[in-house]
Order: C-alpha cells, then sequence, then structure tokens
C-alpha cells in the first residue's frame, strides 16, 4: 500500500482537472481515482484506490472490455471507448435515473520503476469522441511532463499556486524563483540576463470605459502575443494589474533591446475581443543583470524604475535600467540598422593599399571597405564588419566587395597602369567563409569580371581557419585548384598550430602588424619575425609583412629577406580614383617609394 501511496502522490494533480481521470496498475488494481470520479461515480478514493477495478464494475471484466485494457500495457497506441458504441465504461448517475454520455480515453504511462507501466483513463462527458480526444491527449500531456518535470506531489501543488490564473501566466511568485536561478547561473557561467518590466499604456482608461471583462480579455490576449514571442526558456509573468515581466536567459544588452523593440510591435495591431477593437501599447523598463541587482527585490525596482522612464519617455518605448548602457545599445541598434540599407544607398566604398616587393614595385592591391555613413562619417571595418557578420548582411556586402575590386583590378590591368601579374587581395571572414554559397558566388563573380583566378588572393585569419579546420580544409582545396591564390592574415597573433598550416593549401603568410611595429624596439618581435620567415620558406611559402612604416622596418625586413611589404610608409589605403593617380605617377617613375616621397616632399 506504501508503493501505492507514493505513486498516488505524482498524480495528485488531476485532481484539478474537470474530467474524470484514473490510474491503474497492470494486476488491475486502481493507484489513483481523482476527484471528478468522485463525484460522477459515487465511489470515493479510499473506497476504491489499492483494491481491484473489477470488484467495483464487473462489467468490465468482461471479455470485451478486460481484453483491450490488457493490451494499453503493451503498447503506446492509446485506446477509445466512445459512449456510442459502448455501455458506460465507468457509469456516473445523473438525476432522473440518466447516465452522462462519456467517452473513455486509455493510455499508457510509464510507472516509477523503470521498463513498467500504468494505464490511465480520462472519461469526458462528451458525445463527441475528437473533442475528448484532443482534451484527454492535453491532460495526458500535462500529466507526462509533470512526472518527467517533478516528481514530487506537493510540487505540483506549490506550482499550481504560482500562475496567474486571468492569464495563466507565471506570477510574481515563480518571477522571483526564475530570478534566483538566474542569478545563481550567472555566477556560474558568467552569462548575463535581462529583466523587462511591461506596463500597458492608458490600461485604466480601457478598463474604465469598456468594462473589466474586455480588460481582463486585453490582459489575455497581450500575455497569449508576449508568450509567443519570446522562447521557451524565458519566463513571462503577470506581476499583477497591467504590469508584466519577462525574464530573459542568456541576453547580452542588444538581444534585450530587440525582444523589446519585437514586444512593442507585437502588441501594436488592434486585439479583437467580443465585439471590439482595442489598441494597446506598453512601456518597458530593461535591467540587465547582474548589474541592475544582485537579490530579485533590487532587480525589480531597477527594472520598475527603467520602465518609469520608459513612461516618461511618452510610453510605447523602451529604457534600459542604465542611461550609459541605453545610450550604448541605441547607438549600436541604429547602426545596425542604417548598416542594412547602406549597400542600397550606396554608402560603401573600396580603399585599395598597395603591396610592394623589396624594391617598391608594386605587386598587388588589397581591398579594404569603408563605409561612409552619411551622419557619422567614414566608419571602420573593424567596427562594422562583425556587426554585418552578426546580422547576416556580411553576404551581400563581401559579395559587392569581390565585384568591385575585381572590375577595378582589370580597369587597372587593361590601362597598364597595373602589371599584368599584380595580384588583388580580398579579405573573407569567418562567416563568409562557412557560408554555403561561397563557393557559387566566388565562381559567378570570377566569371562576371572575367579575372583570371591566378590574380585574386584570398585573405583569411587563422581563427576563421581554425575554427572548423576540416570543412575549411575541403573548402581551400576547392578554391586552390580553381587558381586562386590563399593568404593567413594576421599570422603570429593567433594560435595557429603549425601542423595544421602544412595541410593547408596556402601561399601567403602576412605577418600581423604589432611584429613588425616592434622592430628595433622588442626583440622578441624581431626574433619572431625572423623565425616566420624561416617557417614560411621551408614550406614554399610567401611571406608579407603588414604595417611597414618606418625606414628601419624596411631594412629589417629586406635583410631577412622577406619577400612583401605593406604600409604607411609606402602608401596608405586610398580611394579607387587616388590610387589611380598614384599609379600614373608611379609609371613615370617606376618605383612607389620614390613616388611617393616626390608626392609627400
Ligand atoms: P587587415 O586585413 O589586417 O587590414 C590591414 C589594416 O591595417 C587596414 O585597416 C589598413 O588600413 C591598416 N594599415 C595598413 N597599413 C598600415 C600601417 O602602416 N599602419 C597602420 N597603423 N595601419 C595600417 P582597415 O582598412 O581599417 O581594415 C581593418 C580590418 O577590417 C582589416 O584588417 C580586415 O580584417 C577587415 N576588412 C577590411 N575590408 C574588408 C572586407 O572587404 N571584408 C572583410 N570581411 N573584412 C574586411
Ligand atoms: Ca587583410
Ligand atoms: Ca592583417
Amino acid at each position: 500500500m506504501d508503493d501505492i501511496k507514493k505513486a498516488a502522490a505524482q498524480f495528485e494533480i488531476l485532481d484539478y482537472s474537470p474530467i474524470g481521470q484514473f490510474v491503474l496498475r497492470k494486476d488491475n488494481i486502481v493507484v489513483f481515482w481523482n476527484r471528478c470520479l468522485e463525484t460522477w461515480s459515487g465511489i470515493s478514493r479510499d473506497q476504491i484506490v489499492g483494491t481491484d477495478l473489477i470488484t467495483h464494475f464487473p462489467h468490465l471484466g468482461s471479455d470485451k472490455y478486460a481484453e483491450s485494457i490488457r493490451k494499453v500495457f503493451h503498447t503506446s497506441l492509446p485506446i477509445v471507448f466512445s459512449s456510442q458504441l459502448n455501455e458506460y465504461f465507468i457509469p456516473s448517475p445523473l438525476p432522473g435515473e440518466k447516465f452522462r454520455i462519456q467517452n473513455t480515453f486509455i493510455t499508457r504511462i510509464p510507472a516509477q520503476k523503470e521498463g513498467e507501466y500504468y494505464a490511465f483513463f480520462a472519461i469526458q462527458d462528451e458525445t463527441n469522441v475528437m473533442a475528448a480526444l484532443e482534451s484527454n491527449k492535453r491532460a495526458l500531456s500535462q500529466l507526462k511532463e509533470e512526472i518527467e518535470v517533478r516528481k514530487q506531489a506537493e510540487e505540483q501543488l506549490v506550482q499550481l499556486a504560482r500562475y496567474d490564473n486571468v492569464t495563466g501566466l507565471a506570477n510574481r511568485t515563480l518571477l522571483r524563483e526564475g530570478l534566483l536561478r538566474a542569478l545563481a547561473k550567472t555566477r556560474r557561467n558568467q552569462k548575463t540576463f535581462a529583466l523587462l518590466f511591461l506596463d500597458l499604456d492608458h490600461f485604466k482608461d480601457i478598463n474604465d470605459t469598456m468594462g473589466h471583462d474586455v480588460g481582463d480579455s486585453l490582459l489575455k490576449s497581450v500575455a497569449d502575443r508576449l508568450k509567443g514571442r519570446v522562447r521557451e526558456n524565458d519566463l513571462v509573468a503577470r506581476m499583477g494589474g497591467d504590469e508584466f515581466a519577462i525574464l530573459i536567459d542568456d541576453c547580452n544588452p542588444d538581444g534585450a533591446a530587440h525582444v523589446s523593440q519585437d514586444i512593442l510591435e507585437t502588441l501594436a495591431p488592434f486585439h479583437k475581443l467580443d465585439n471590439n477593437e482595442v489598441f494597446v501599447s506598453c512601456s518597458i523598463g530593461i535591467a540587465m543583470c547582474p548589474d541592475a541587482g544582485e537579490d530579485p527585490e533590487s532587480i525589480c525596482k531597477s527594472a520598475d524604475t527603467a520602465m518609469y522612464l520608459a513612461k516618461k519617455m511618452g510610453r510605447n518605448n523602451y529604457q534600459f535600467y542604465s542611461q550609459e548602457l541605453h545610450e550604448q545599445t541605441m547607438q549600436r541598434i541604429h547602426l545596425e540598422n542604417d548598416l542594412r540599407h547602406a549597400l542600397d544607398q550606396n554608402e560603401f566604398t573600396i580603399f585599395y593599399q598597395p603591396k610592394v616587393d623589396m624594391n617598391a614595385n608594386v605587386v598587388g592591391m588589397e581591398a579594404l571597405i569603408r563605409w561612409q555613413h552619411t551622419k557619422l562619417g567614414m566608419i571602420s571595418p573593424d567596427k562594422f564588419i562583425p556587426m554585418a557578420e552578426k546580422t547576416g548582411i556580411i553576404s551581400p556586402i563581401s559579395e559587392w566587395v569581390l565585384h568591385t575590386a575585381c572590375m577595378q583590378i582589370r580597369e587597372w590591368k587593361n590601362n597598364h597602369y597595373l602589371s599584368r601579374d599584380a595580384t588583388l587581395a580580398v579579405n573573407v571572414s569567418l562567416r563568409q567563409l562557412k557560408q554555403e554559397s561561397f563557393w557559387d558566388t566566388l565562381q559567378k563573380i570570377l566569371s562576371e569580371t572575367e579575372l583570371d583566378p591566378r590574380y585574386l588572393e584570398l585573405e583569411l585569419t587563422e581563427s576563421s581557419i581554425m575554427d572548423n579546420p576540416q570543412a575549411t580544409i575541403v573548402l581551400l582545396e576547392k578554391i586552390h585548384q580553381l587558381g586562386a591564390r590563399i593568404a593567413i592574415d594576421d599570422f603570429g597573433s593567433g594560435y595557429s598550430s603549425l601542423n595544421y598550416l602544412k595541410r593547408l593549401p596556402i601561399d601567403t603568410i602576412k605577418i600581423d602588424m604589432p611584429f613588425v611595429q616592434g622592430i628595433g624596439k622588442d626583440h622578441n618581435d624581431e626574433e619572431i619575425i625572423k623565425a616566420i620567415i624561416t617557417l614560411a620558406k621551408s614550406l614554399g611559402l610567401q611571406t608579407v609583412a603588414e604595417g611597414v612604416e618606418t625606414k628601419e622596418q624596411v631594412s629589417f625586413l629586406h635583410e631577412h629577406k622577406c619577400d612583401y611589404m605593406q604600409g604607411f610608409y609606402f602608401c596608405r589605403p586610398m580611394p579607387a580614383e587616388v590610387a589611380t593617380h598614384v599609379l600614373k605617377e608611379i609609371l613615370s617613375e617606376d618605383k612607389l617609394e620614390e613616388s611617393q616621397h616626390s608626392i609627400t616632399n
């Protein structure tokens, strides 16, 4: 009996169900009998639990039923006894000697012991089998979830006290627990989370003019939209009145701003409530945690303060608790938005920086993108490329870079401003490399621009190759076979395993700028450069020194037989028209070094 008591505890949640439900053990012993069935059948739980079902309902011992019930324990397929075809399964008398018309739905559910099952009976007083099936399915999935997630019945009961009865959302208690859990988690993984406080704008007016029922329906409608807008792990709670809260796990300020913007947009369309179309907006306060508070109370207070600020700012908007964070995040988000349109609005240009050999002859050009923002002026790629990668717009942008630069190189070659063998170096980001379309795009552009692949060099950083070396090697092999060249950018700063270097189809190593700038200042840097050059030579690779700014650096690189150089000493990156001018100038002077010095002098 103790066993049965233990088993019964986990089913107590079924007492809240409006349909009759009971649980049967394989040997026909009743394990649980819910409150609804007590009323319907007139048999109390104490009378029936722990006894044989058949002794109470002899007709269930007939072949017709017994056989089917036995089967349930062996299959995961549910069985339905509809009242049209069967006598009343568990008779439930109604006044006037009538019986409740009902359908019985049976399925097996796992028992505590691995591999054992109970039969779960759900009895619905409906004539419609489909409706019965549906509602029982719901009851069952709820039950299964409960069994899996919370074994303890007490906990389940407490759970019921954690939900708001108007909207079905979590209530304050549950939110508080969620916050405690989130705080404990951030201590472990150092990730931030966000608490959003939402207050409906002018809800009181709606309540006063349209009545409380409409008010309640509106709260429900808002709750549904909020739930539909967040991830499953996020917790949406009603704090009371027209106040809601959303706890977003693993979330940075940008993420919180995006969710908030999304919520404003989700709530904007009218809510159809009976015959009324109601519009409502909300004001949102964001607390980024743990910065905004180290316990649930102070976090809520911060979010509340931020929410009042949003009200003060004219409602229908969101504000961060920290003003500094608000401004920084908004700046980034606006920039991100602008970035989406930058390509259409022709705001990108390419600057070109020559690559020279040891005699200062131009042997190639590196394409470096620039964003000419209408208000903010020139924005560096270091700032917007990561943004473009995050939002996925890197693809069209880099396709544009590749296309434009290939066309430009061809033009210079056709005009003999550049030697026939001069190469074009284009930077490729990690995200691009991972895009399945990368290979097709590359081929398409090469054929459109008719640039011989031999004159194209793709620059990749160490980290983007090491991100998924196996897959990357396959792609790089293909690119190499096409004839294009591959360079490792910023070499030395990453964590290149020299082992991989041997296996990669690389042609060039670009020595990272900080090493070059350490020449004459830092012995270690000099040693590293020497080692890189030796290593490259032994692998048959070319070396390019980046960021060359002084004569001293040039001499050192010369002495240690670096192949090529790039840097302000020779030329800064410049717009295409200026580059054309410089190239023409060199034609008459022969060397970039002399030409540069004649331009600057
Ligand atoms: P990177 O490929 O390492 O490019 C070299 C950076 O150093 C460039 O900055 C260049 O202007 C700068 N530089 C060149 N010579 C010198 C010098 O002598 N001294 C100093 N102090 N700096 C020098 P930039 O143009 O701001 O580009 C920054 C990074 O943005 C690039 O680093 C590259 O990783 C990325 N990038 C640029 N264009 C593109 C592009 O079209 N696509 C992708 N995916 N990334 C790009
Ligand atoms: Ca580069
Ligand atoms: Ca570089």
